[in-house]
């Protein structure tokens, strides 16, 4: 099962905006550019919102039927482990293997040993064609990256033949994750990452590292970007290489995760996978929820009282909400607007604090990012919550789609 060139992952916390997600693909393959749509949501989410692998099924499946879409369409596990695996196995045929837990457990010496035997050749200066200069290679750095990074390539490697066994080899996609790390990944690292997981026999078709700066949820990439920029660059350039020496999927691509809003690194993703021919894959989620979230508030009556009340709700148990967040949001809470201000707004002062536009004044980053956490007092708040989205859909369809089309579809692939 082959992943295309240029897919695109989407979540959808409460599963009821298939349709207008899979709207964006469809007017994309119009403008002549084919995106594959991959329904992503990991095991906390399912957790939350308390839905289960079947459903997200369902939701792809009944979106891809009332638009008669015939491409390629993919439902993803997202960050999986050997324990959470098991009930995404029958419904999901793309595979996020999460390591990132394992990144630095160091791996036995015999191990090491045994790695830097085998590619000891790659030490000295390496020329790697799309790389400025010999990149500089010592044994102790193979050693170094076969310590930190061998346990948690076999830990993908068991995932992976979990998965296998019960599917069938070719019958999914594989991607190995890493973004959820401490400190970000070289291309040197990446490079014998690679071999690690050739070695394993993992046929991985994406490999998400973490990328230098933050990538926060729902907001701008935060980091210097030419850094980024060359940094992304020299992987493609990797991997390209690593295709060639370790026989790896020809089509083994990047993933860049919490890609939601990531505005200012769009324009050098899209110059690199143009200028080197490559493909990528660009994950998110949580956005179409504050779409949502937005369309409430400009639907006005419930709906904007249902908005407010969900800030309300957020702002007394930030601290909560956050915590599993932790790595992935910057919320600074002087820059919160009190519950009681934000009872007097209109459905459009709140969507405007709201919607990541960073030439409008009143967009509140802040704001923007405790509603991007606060979905789960919209989960607990059950059938009044998708009673009001039922009631507001056609408000908040469109502006689900023109997110993922016009802030995240065409800036990236067109
Ligand atoms: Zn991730």
């Amino acid at each position: 099962m082959l992943l295309p060139r240029f897919s695109f992952g989407v979540g959808d916390r409460f599963g009821r905006e298939g349709v207008a997600q899979l709207r964006a693909f469809v007017r994309m393959k119009e403008l002549g550019v084919d995106v594959a749509p991959v329904w992503n949501k990991s095991n906390r989410e399912h957790g939350i919102v308390h839905t289960k692998p079947e459903s997200l099924r369902a939701e792809a499946d009944d979106a891809v039927h009332s638009l008669a879409w015939h491409d390629r369409y993919f439902v993803d596990a997202d960050h999986v482990g050997r324990s959470t695996v098991d009930p995404f196995i029958a419904a999901c045929d793309f595979f996020t293997l999460d390591v990132a837990d394992f990144v630095g457990n160091p791996a036995p010496d015999p191990l090491i040993d045994d790695f830097v035997d085998r590619y000891s050749r790659y030490a000295g200066s390496l020329t790697i064609t799309g790389i400025d200069g010999p990149v500089p290679v010592f044994s102790r750095d193979i050693a170094g990256i076969a310590r930190k990074y061998l346990l948690a390539v076999k830990e993908a490697g068991a995932i992976y033949r979990r998965v296998e066994a019960a599917k069938g080899r070719d019958r999914f996609v594989t991607e190995v994750s890493m973004d959820e790390t401490d400190s970000p990944q070289t291309p040197t690292e990446l490079l014998f990452i690679l071999a690690a997981i050739a070695d394993e026999q993992i046929p991985a078709q994406t490999i998400a590292p973490k990328f230098t700066g933050r990538f926060n949820k729902g907001v701008d990439y935060a980091g210097d970007i030419a850094q980024f920029d060359k940094e992304f660059n020299d992987d493609l350039a990797v991997i390209a290489y690593a295709i060639r020496e370790f026989g790896l999927e020809p089509n083994l691509k990047l993933s860049v995760h919490s890609g939601s809003d990531k505005f200012s690194i769009f324009g050098p993703i899209a110059r690199a996978i143009k200028e080197r021919h490559a493909g990528v894959h660009v994950k998110t989620s949580g956005t179409t929820w504050l779409e949502e979230a937005a369309g409430l508030a400009l639907g006005g009556g419930d709906g904007l009282r249902l908005a407010k009340d969900i800030y309300g709700q957020a702002y007394g148990r930030r601290e909560e909400l956050c915590l599993p967040y932790a790595a992935v949001i910057d919320i600074d809470p002087a820059r919160l607007p009190e519950p009681g201000v934000v009872q007097s707004w209109t459905g459009a002062e709140f969507a405007s604090a709201l919607r990541h536009d960073q030439a409008c004044r009143a967009y509140n980053k802040d704001f923007r990012q405790l509603v991007h956490v606060g979905y789960k007092v919209a989960a607990e708040m059950g059938q009044e919550y998708y009673g009001a989205l039922e009631a507001h859909a056609q408000t908040i369809a469109p502006l689900v789609t023109e997110n993922i089309l016009e802030k995240h579809l065409m800036p990236l692939f067109l």
